[in-house]
């Protein structure tokens, strides 16, 4: 069976060191706000190309914290327009609401999944405060017209990088266009914990602050409490585990970058539409996400063939029941995204026989 994507295999590859890593936090006595924390924040500002990192607790509160950082700023209140890709992964949509933010969906662009200058431009009214580009299954958004955009309407941009942990455009990496960059260090992620993780990238000292302070109860000072926080930090041992596969995470991407290569090139069958790579730095592979007329039956015959896949989305945001107030959208780009798409597995430690397998049983689905 070539597994989506084998959590247990990533991680046995850097076993030694992750466990040396475990076994340093465990006899350290201190589990929360130390130096692994430290040196994770700064070394993941230094891979983005920015001043300042701060770690929280998962990718959802990356995105929500900003937010709200930038409401105790006094930049954002309650009912300010948030424009987002409709055929985003829920979190993006929740750190919006959560913040009393309306999300105003736009269609993508549908080769790419993501945002188009164009779009992001008709969609702006007087409300609108932020935009919020998801660098979707791991390709960096159009970061340059963006920002053209957001400079002209002055606007802020916070991306959402939970899938594209490295992409480059124009020698810049996600996390360092917007004026944030929201990371997600969920497993399955391009750079994942052994846990939940997140982090905040920014060259704004002020927000980077403001976005400490929120996750720890809203104190910079302790026992003096500035604004109504949460508790949302990256722990230790998170930071441990990170410290050690960011590392890594280079050579992964190649290895990523280069499967996709070989299915790019390898997969040749008129059913089957190939991911849009705008350019070879710019996509990290987070997804390799085809589309087919024929789903079901594809889905079916990669599994009778041993090849595990799976569907990133089934239903879009405004199609949930939690979001019954956006069903009014009518999105025919995002609805038929959801109903086509089928991501391969996809790794960096996929093996070159596993790879063949895919390109091949890909090539020989007729349907019908
Ligand atoms: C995974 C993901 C998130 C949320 O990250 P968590 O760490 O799971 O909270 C946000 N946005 C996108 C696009 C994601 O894929």
């Amino acid at each position: 069976m070539v597994k989506f994507l084998d959590l247990k295999v990533i991680n046995a590859q850097y076993q030694n060191e992750l466990k040396e890593a475990c076994a340093n936090v465990i006899d350290s006595g201190w589990y929360v706000r130390g130096t692994n924390v430290q040196e994770f924040e700064s070394d993941f500002a230094q891979f983005c190309d920015v001043d300042y990192c701060v770690g929280v607790a998962n990718g959802l509160d990356a995105l929500t914290l900003t937010l709200r950082a930038w409401k105790e700023l006094g930049k954002l209140k309650d009912g300010d327009e948030v424009i987002v890709q409709g055929n985003t992964y829920i979190a993006s949509i929740l750190a919006i609401t959560e913040n009393n933010l309306i999300p105003i969906l736009v269609e993508p662009d549908p080769n790419t999944y993501n945002l188009t200058s164009d779009g992001v431009e008709s969609a702006i009214t007087e409300k609108t405060k932020v935009i919020l580009p998801v660098h979707l299954y791991g390709q960096i958004s159009p970061m340059d017209e963006i920002m053209l955009i957001a400079d002209k309407y002055k606007l802020l941009v916070l991306e959402d990088c939970a899938q594209s942990h490295g992409a480059i455009l124009q020698n810049r990496k996600c996390g360092s266009w917007g004026h944030a960059g929201a990371f997600s260090f969920y497993p399955g992620k391009n750079l994942g914990a052994l846990g939940d993780g997140g982090a905040v990238t920014t060259n704004d000292r002020e927000l980077a602050d403001v976005i400490q302070a929120l996750g720890n109860y809203g104190s910079e000072k302790k026992y003096e409490n500035i604004y109504i926080g949460v508790n949302s930090r990256l722990d230790e041992m998170q930071a441990a585990m990170l410290n050690v596969k960011l590392k890594y995470l280079p050579a992964e991407t190649k290895r990523r970058q280069a499967v996709a290569q070989s299915y790019l090139d390898g997969i040749n069958n008129a059913h089957i539409q190939l991911p849009y790579l705008c350019n070879i730095n710019g996509h990290v592979w987070h997804l390799f996400v085809i589309k087919t007329l024929h789903r079901e039956l594809l889905q079916e015959y990669l599994l009778s063939n041993g090849i595990q896949t799976l569907i990133h989305y089934p239903k879009p945001p405004h199609k949930q029941v939690a979001y019954a107030n956006m069903s009014q959208y009518e999105l025919p780009i995002t609805e038929t995204i959801h109903e086509q798409v089928i991501s391969l597995p996809m790794g960096s430690t996929l093996s070159e026989s596993d790879v063949l397998k895919v390109i091949n049983v890909c090539n020989s689905f007729v349907c019908g």
